[in-house]
């Protein structure tokens, strides 16, 4: 056959996700830990990698690891689930909570992954946009939920691209005013040090999704974890891909995860670099940056898609959101090394002079 039939009839408009990963010098687009986990705990994840039985399946839950992540949040095992990256978790919430006939309540601008998963499992969403400043709508929110036929909510805490904490006691709000899952992405928490993880026993409608990809320097091997109630981490157990967390992931998360607060340096430093960054963007004439509460900072800027080609022909790669919807004439830069820092600075700086 020279011809194929069509597929499912929600792919049409959909288009793939693009990350806009260009290989640059200085790579600030993808809000990744700019520096490599050290050697001496690469090469305890390196040594454990080699003890793996390749031949084997793994352990379809990652227990060991569970266990680990359960035990340092005062939780039970059956509280807490691995998905292959945060990214596949997010999918696992609309096929367990979305589909025909369901809707989620979307806050753009946001992380755009969520709205492509709830087109691909035919979810309604219902967009609540943000207001100018980008903080959330909160009466808006709050009146559109009392209707009652919001089946799941994502609140990304801090946001992502626009950089700031939810309102703890909006969440709160939230979670008593509905019986809809809320999911609270806290994919960048070790950045604003906060967490709603003290709700988690009061409220079962609450579940929150955090990530190994940005503090934790681990991007590239796809690990993500979901906190939450017994019977909410049953539902996705049972959309879930029986190992879509594979062995070599699970040894690596283990070693990461028993590590993790010699991570703790480089988060400090990250955080002090953007706010050193944010009084330095104050400084450019016709840049207005939003304040963030994460790895990255969202500015406002003339001419955004030409400053981000000219800081691109200079070896610097941040994202270009220059024209998407909410966000036009907006750019992102994900807080690097002070040297990355420096240089992105001074560049900007002279693109905007002319
Ligand atoms: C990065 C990110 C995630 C998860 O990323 P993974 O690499 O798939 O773990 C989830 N939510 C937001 C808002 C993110 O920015």
């Amino acid at each position: 056959m020279n011809t194929v039939r069509k597929s499912a009839p929600q792919l049409e408009t959909l288009v793939p996700y693009d990350p806009k990963y260009l290989p640059a010098r200085i790579m600030n687009s993808a809000n990744e830990n700019p520096c490599d986990v050290e050697e001496q705990i690469k090469r305890e994840a390196m040594s454990a990698v080699r003890n793996v039985k390749l031949n084997r399946y793994p352990d379809p839950l990652a227990n060991e690891l569970r266990d680990l992540i359960a035990e340092s949040n005062g939780l039970d095992r059956s509280q807490v689930l691995l998905g292959n990256g945060g990214d596949e978790l997010l999918f696992n919430l609309a096929l367990a909570y979305g589909g025909p006939g369901r809707k989620f309540l979307n806050m753009p601008p946001t992380f755009s992954v969520y709205e492509n998963n709830a087109q691909l499992t035919g979810t309604e969403v219902v967009n609540v946009p943000r207001r100018a400043d980008y903080s959330i709508d909160e009466e808006a929110v709050l009146a559109r939920v009392a209707e009652g036929d919001i089946d799941f909510i994502i609140v990304t805490s801090p946001n992502n691209p626009t950089g700031q904490l939810a309102p703890e006691d909006f969440v709160l709000k939230l979670l008593n005013a509905t019986d809809a899952l809320v999911m609270v992405d806290e994919a960048y928490f070790e950045f604003s040090r906060t967490t709603l993880r003290p709700y988690l026993m009061q409220h079962k409608n609450l579940v929150l999704l955090r990530t190994f990809s940005k503090a934790f320097s681990l991007a590239g091997v796809r690990l993500g974890y979901l906190l939450g109630d017994e019977c909410v981490i049953r539902e996705f157990l049972k959309v879930r891909q029986p190992y879509s967390v594979d062995a070599v992931s699970q040894v690596i998360g283990k070693v990461i995860y028993q590590n993790r607060a010699k991570f703790e340096p480089s988060i400090i430093q990250i955080i002090s670099e953007r706010e050193r960054m944010e009084q330095e963007l104050a400084t450019i004439p016709g840049v207005t940056a939003y304040p963030s509460d994460s790895n990255y900072i969202l500015f406002k800027v003339a001419d955004a898609g030409d400053v981000w080609q000219k800081l691109f022909d200079r070896g610097i790669l941040i994202r270009d959101f220059s024209r998407s919807k909410y966000l036009e004439g907006s750019l992102r830069v994900s807080v690097g090394t002070p040297e990355e820092n420096d240089e992105f600075l001074a560049e900007l700086r002279k693109i905007v002079a002319g």
